[in-house]
């Protein structure tokens, strides 16, 4: 069977799929193929861009494995299956009056795929999601489960795992309350963005924003807790900032784009016009959305301090470089981590991605956009297309070596590693 991923950049013939219901029947299949020698790709639900998750030989899907399984009220802490997405989490969360504290932009993903790469979402004080993982149960090539608890010395190296040291079979996150947001979505000239890139980002608990190219135009979202009702806003209210900027009618401005590139800065000149918009509903729908449009990514992290620097490179990349761009360039931020592969660890961070239209060959605009970022200190988002390998990678993580020999110890046949893995790591012998 052909298995491709979101983007559709992807794709493989694993020989084998399977597909346990268990976590007994998930031990015995692991234990079976990697006794034959043979390597085994987990796949969550294949939206990483990057060539991660992509299953060479057997594919292990954990679709069967996707339930909540308990909840500790005096502790806030839930335990679901690796294979639960995010937005079943949600929902089953808010049922207990509990969230998750931060969100990335979608909530498709299997919580172990989301957690491997390091997903994260916005805020100058928020963590990405693995840093709320306070424990896991991780089988390994012979099918044995270890319980990995909060005060074992693997439990970090297991939270950004790059699924390359075992299978998550289920793993526990530490909850908050359910909280509502106020979303105020803005478009704001890019100098004053980049005048007040401090205040803006330390003064809102959740911020980010979009650069549209070939404009000097930002569109800002600025999310804040709030006691307020929900006000979630009609859909016409909604249309112009979720709809345009996020799904169908944006869709057919990529499209017309593709058709004819030359098109594409005067279509630009549609997007700040939205208007600002101002809604009030629960955490998890303020912070995703759906994503219609199919596109091809890159997402950088840098130290928080090259924010603006980052804007301006990106700027100067798209105008010498001629490149015709018709996504808006995505800048998020996250508070430092001790996660040893997250891509926040050690420092406060602010996040570049760049995007392109399906179909639309973006291999000349993502490699002045990576050369760029590699100067500014960037380290690739996992799950996201990048052109580093070991040698680039290991200076940007101070424990890089540590989690290497971690994933020997773990892995020592390499079971679980496909090319890409092989690339950014390195083979496992
Ligand atoms: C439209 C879109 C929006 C996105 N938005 C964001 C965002 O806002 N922020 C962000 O940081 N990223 C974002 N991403 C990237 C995405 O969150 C990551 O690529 C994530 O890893 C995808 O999860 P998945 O379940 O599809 O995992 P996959 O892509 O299928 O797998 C990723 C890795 O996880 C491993 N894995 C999966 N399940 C297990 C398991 N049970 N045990 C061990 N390893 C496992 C796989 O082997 C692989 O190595 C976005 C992607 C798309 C397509």
């Amino acid at each position: 069977m052909r298995w491709r991923n979101w983007g559709r950049n992807q794709s493989a013939s694993p020989r084998l799929v399977l597909s346990p219901r268990s976590e007994d029947e998930l031990s015995a299949d692991v234990a079976r193929i990697a006794s034959s020698g043979r390597r085994i790709k987990v796949v969550g639900r294949g939206h990483s861009f990057s060539a991660i998750a992509v299953p060479e030989d057997v594919q292990l899907s954990t679709a069967r494995m996707s339930s909540p399984l308990s909840y500790d009220d005096a502790t806030g802490r839930a335990t679901v299956q690796g294979g639960t997405t995010i937005a079943a989490m949600n929902r089953w969360l808010a049922t207990l009056g509990r969230a998750l504290p931060n969100l990335g932009d979608i909530d498709e993903q299997r919580i172990a795929g989301a957690v491997a790469t390091s997903t994260h979402g916005t805020g100058a004080t928020k963590k990405g999601i693995a840093a709320q993982v306070v424990g896991a149960r991780l089988v390994a090539p012979d099918g044995s489960i270890t319980d990995v608890r909060e005060d074992d010395p693997l439990l970090p190296f297991v939270r950004v795992n790059l699924g390359a040291l075992g299978v998550v079979s289920s793993l526990t996150v530490q909850t908050v309350p359910a909280f509502r947001l106020r979303a105020t979505e803005a478009p704001m000239r890019v100098d004053e963005v980049l005048g007040r890139i401090d205040e803006l980002v330390d003064g809102t608990e959740f911020f980010e924003y979009y650069w549209v190219p070939h404009t000097r135009w930002a569109l800002t979202k600025q999310n804040q807790s709030t006691d307020e009702p929900a006000a979630p806003g009609s859909r016409a209210a909604n249309w112009a900032t979720r709809v345009l900027l996020e799904n169908a009618a944006f869709g057919a401005v990529c499209r017309v784009s593709r058709a004819w590139p030359r098109a594409t800065p005067r279509l630009a000149t549609i997007l700040p016009s939205t208007g600002s918009r101002t809604r009030i509903d629960e955490s998890h729908r303020i912070l995703t959305s759906p994503r219609l449009v199919r596109f091809r990514e890159s997402e950088w992290a840098l130290p928080r301090e090259r924010a603006a620097d980052a804007l301006r490179a990106v700027m100067d990349v798209v105008e010498r470089g001629r490149h015709l761009v018709s996504f808006p360039v995505e800048f998020r931020f996250g508070a430092a981590d001790d996660v040893p592969m997250s891509l926040a660890y050690g420092r406060d961070t602010a996040y570049v991605a760049v995007h392109m239209y399906r179909g639309v060959d973006h291999r000349r605009y993502f490699a002045d956009v990576f050369a760029a970022m590699r100067e500014l200190g960037g380290r690739p988002h996992w799950g996201k297309i990048h052109d580093l390998g070991r040698d680039d990678l290991r200076p940007r993580y101070p424990r890089f070596d540590e989690f290497v020999d971690v994933r020997r110890r773990l892995d020592p046949g390499g079971t679980f590693s496909n090319a890409y893995l092989d690339g950014v790591l390195g083979p496992v012998a």
